[in-house]
């Protein structure tokens, strides 16, 4: 056998798949007799196969690092809207209450003062703990409330 017709079969190696049969063949059978050809085939096939499934890996990663960072950010996204969406209707509710209810509350407790017998001090000071409670609640409520999604993120950070 000649260096051309190792290179040449090199050369065939190299192409890998585009062979037509008669390559091929001429390939085949050159490898079943040399087998310094035969070592250089199977690298290169070793060669080949690490190049391809190299891509796969890196995309595959790629992909779920995408994905992850962008369920992190709907999820931060989401927690943030939901907090707003809490703190905008508890301070709805307090204004809307309290522009509802202060007027007749004020009656109310004018009338009980009276029917008590208390001076107007102690009936006002009763009526500003009493209108005062709801607002205490509601911020009691939202800080357990913001207490929670904190915890609830440091989790999911984790
Ligand atoms: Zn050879």
């Amino acid at each position: 056998m000649t260096r051309d017709t190792h290179d040449e079969a090199r050369a065939l190696i190299a192409l890998g798949e585009a062979l037509s049969d008669a390559q091929q063949i001429w390939l085949w059978a050159h490898l079943q007799d040399c087998a310094t050809c035969r070592d250089y085939a199977q690298v290169a096939d070793r060669v080949v196969r690490a190049l391809r499934s190299l891509p796969v890996a890196a995309d595959t990663r790629l992909v779920r690092a995408t994905q992850m960072r962008v369920r992190f950010h709907a999820s931060r996204l989401r927690e943030t809207r939901e907090r707003m969406w809490l703190v905008g209707m508890a301070c709805l509710g307090v204004g809307l209450s309290a522009t509802l209810t202060v007027p007749l509350l004020w009656r109310l407790f004018a009338w009980m003062g009276a029917w008590a017998g208390v001076s107007n001090a102690v009936w006002q000071t009763g009526f500003a703990c009493f209108w005062i409670a709801p607002a205490l609640v509601v911020s009691v409520l939202l800080l357990a409330r913001g207490t929670h999604l904190t915890n609830h993120e440091q989790g999911s950070r984790r």
